[in-house]
């Protein structure tokens, strides 16, 4: 059956061969394509915001009156400015003392007809985003709007280049009117139904021909035309997270008996494993004592000790006879586990193989050769340790430290080359990620979590100080090193520039004031073994204060360290601030945090910083987090496009648990989605899956 929706653009009117090329170019190649074209915002010009209520970062439409206009020299063009004014009489605005009393139009460059519409005493509307401008409110390039278009809402498109805006909205608005109709679910009739569900060809067609209703809702995801796009996007994203699991090749892993070596591998450290220890070792050894190859995420937060808690796993694997291999996110990290495994390991006569990037050939081939004949039982290593030509001769779990994007992990699983079995699979979070998020992100995953510290840990105190304040730095720094502690200073950047602050210049000052043989730099810049060395002199306390960027982020462990400073802390997230923050106090003595920042903040970063202040609860950092921000940074996915979600909020639990449920229910069906009415979803599902593929390889 030939649908509407696959009619080439140009059948629309007002479509030509050159804005059809134009639009194809940007992949809205049919009329259901251009159906997916979402106006980027409503131009709501029934009623003009009042000048004394405008706020800076709106856009609005404004109705004033022109009080002053004036052209001024803008390089070699004149530029134009416009003052207006609102025509209500005074005393009929609320709250007139406090807002805006003005607002000022500019031009930078000469437009064609500003200084006739622009008369002083005329009345004008304009639309645009209010920025603050020293205390005026100020709109650029503002754009002027016809008085009798008074009413009404336009959609407003992202613009095209090339294309002009109302053939756009012209063409949208044909492809509603001729196709919307047909745009097939994804969700089937039944559940729709039972759930009191719309047909998505509605919601796209309230939300392109907007209402009075439809703009009264509210700013976008909170719209119900939004919400139901959002379920229909969010249902696709469970099918494929959980195909993904099903596409994973069948086949059996090795059943690894638990008793006694557990037991003994709990003895091996110098610590007695906590009572939240003892039960994630527990929960991991049923899985590991299993056929069913272990697909488990622990999560615990920063400090709480998963690293051992992976040995015991990793010691029952090669107690079993086989090989574990772990895998850290950054060579420093890899090293710093195999400086801390090999104590441990060699203790309960593990051995014990690390394989990083720094290896000579000569290492390297050779580490190879321990590999695939067994020589060797647990490998440490970046996750280059799987790529190419690696064979094992018995993986029996992979560990993944520092990782929340299950799918990495997956697709980490998949390189592995042994042919007998599949190896069990324990992923590690790097940050805490609320419970309930992780339930759904996580569904068909064994979830086990960490939920205390060890004992006698003190929380960092955590300070904010101004940057000018470097008094109070310097003062902490000093009572840190007293006590015979080490610091961290951590930096936005490498070198200085645009006024953010670089690990250069901050060594430089402390090596003035604390002496340059005690300071030390780590950064991405420098080799493998310059970072070694560095890392180890700050271990072994030659090195007293070590400034670096985020590298010493994730992991480092560094148990006499205490006191971190991060510079400009505004420029770090929550969840980066508590992991930076996880590096001191590890050792039970009192540490400190200082977060330096200018001022005034964004209220943004004010709140991100207050919370680091009230709570060191990672799980607690995390919903807040979630609130902030939304997920999309959890998952190394910048706001919007490259997402690979539109509309929806992964904030949002409880949108997120329908979805769950529903692509639970159609795959229960059609576990393969191989039936016709689940074509669509099969064929998304695909899509989605390659542009997941890229994004995690550019993540
Ligand atoms: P994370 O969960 O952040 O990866 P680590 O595994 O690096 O935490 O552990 C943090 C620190 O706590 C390490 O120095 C480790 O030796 C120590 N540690 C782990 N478990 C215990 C315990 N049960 N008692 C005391 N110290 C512990
Ligand atoms: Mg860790």
């Amino acid at each position: 059956m030939s649908s509407l929706l696959d009619h080439d653009v140009e059948t629309l009117p007002g479509i030509g061969p050159r804005s059809a090329a134009i639009l194809k170019s940007r992949g809205h190649e049919s009329v259901g394509d251009l159906l997916w074209l979402l106006p980027k915002r409503y131009l709501d010009q029934r009623h003009p915001t009042p000048i004394h209520e405008l706020e800076a970062g709106e856009y609005v439409v404004v109705e004033g009156r022109v009080r002053s206009a004036r052209r001024f020299p803008r390089g070699r063009h004149m530029g134009f400015e416009v003052r207006i004014e609102s025509e209500l009489p005074v005393d009929s605005q609320e709250g007139y003392q406090e807002g805006y009393q003005e607002l000022k139009l500019v031009w930078f460059r000469a437009v064609p007809g500003l200084t006739r519409r622009f008369e002083v005493g005329a009345t004008v509307r304009v639309a645009g985003q209010v920025n603050d401008y020293r205390g005026v409110a100020t709109i650029a390039h503002p754009e002027t709007l016809a008085a009798e278009s008074e009413g009404e809402i336009e959609p407003r498109y992202p613009d095209i280049p090339g294309l002009k805006r109302k053939s756009l909205r012209k063409a949208v608005r044909a492809a509603v009117d001729r196709a919307a109709h047909q745009v097939p679910d994804l969700i089937p009739e039944a559940q729709r139904v039972s759930r009191g569900l719309g047909r998505v060809g509605q919601a796209l067609r309230s939300i392109h021909v907007p209402t009075d209703e439809t703009v009264d809702a509210g700013p976008g995801a909170a719209h119900p035309a939004q919400q139901r796009l959002a379920l229909e996007e969010l249902v696709l994203w469970e099918l494929a997270l959980r195909m993904r699991r099903a596409k994973e090749p069948a086949g059996a892993a090795r059943a690894f008996e638990a008793d006694p070596h557990v037991s003994i591998a709990r003895n091996a450290f110098a610590f007695d494993l906590t009572a939240a220890q003892l039960a994630a070792v527990d929960a991991l050894g049923r899985s590991l004592n299993s056929e069913d190859p272990m697909r488990c995420l622990l999560q615990g937060d920063v400090g709480c000790g998963k690293t051992a808690v992976a040995l015991v796993a990793c010691a029952q694997v090669v107690a079993g006879g086989a090989q574990a291999a772990f895998l850290a996110p950054t060579e420093l990290l890899a090293e710093q586990h195999a400086m801390s495994l090999r104590p441990v390991a060699e203790r309960l006569g593990i051995r014990l193989g690390v394989f990083t990037g720094t290896l000579s050939k000569h290492e390297r081939r050779s580490m190879l050769d321990r590999m695939s004949t067994g020589a060797v039982d647990l490998i440490v290593g970046t996750h280059a340790l799987l790529s190419g030509d690696i064979r094992f001769s018995s993986l029996g779990l992979l560990v993944v430290d520092e990782q929340h994007r299950f799918g990495v992990a997956q697709r980490l699983v998949l390189g592995v080359r042994d042919a007998r079995h599949q190896p069990h699979l324990l992923v590690m979070t790097a940050t805490p990620i609320p419970r309930s998020l992780a339930l759904v992100l996580y569904s068909g995953l064994d979830l086990v979590v960490i939920d205390a510290k060890p004992p006698g840990r003190l929380p960092p105190k955590t300070v904010r100080v101004t940057r000018r304040d470097r008094a109070k730095v310097y003062r902490q720094i000093e009572r840190a090193l007293e006590a015979g502690g080490r610091v961290f200073i951590v930096c936005p950047a490498i070198s200085e520039s645009d006024g953010i602050v670089g690990v250069d210049a901050v060594a430089a000052e402390m090596g003035s004031r604390f002496g340059e043989d005690v300071v030390g730099t780590i950064h991405g810049r420098l080799g493998g073994d310059e970072r070694r060395t560095t890392m180890r002199a700050f271990a072994d306390g030659d090195i007293k204060v070590l400034v670096g960027t985020t590298v010493v982020e994730v992991g480092v462990d560094v148990p006499s360290a205490n006191l971190i400073v991060v510079e400009q802390a505004d420029r770090f997230g929550l969840a980066q601030l508590h992991q930076l923050r996880g590096r001191v106090g590890r050792d039970g003595q009192r540490s400190a945090c200082l977060l330096t920042h200018p001022v005034p903040l964004t209220p943004e970063a004010e709140t991100r910083l207050q919370a680091l202040c009230e709570t060191d609860d990672g799980f607690k950092l995390a919903e807040a987090d979630l609130a902030l921000r939304g997920p999309g940074h959890l998952f190394g996915y910048r706001q919007s496009g490259a997402s690979g979600l539109r509309f929806a909020d992964l904030g949002d639990v409880a949108l997120l648990s329908a979805a769950s449920e529903i692509a639970g229910e159609i795959l229960a069906e059609d576990p393969l989605l191989s039936r016709p009415e689940n074509a669509r979803a099969a064929a998304a599902v695909a899509r989605w899956e390659r542009f997941a593929a890229v994004r995690e390889e550019a993540g």
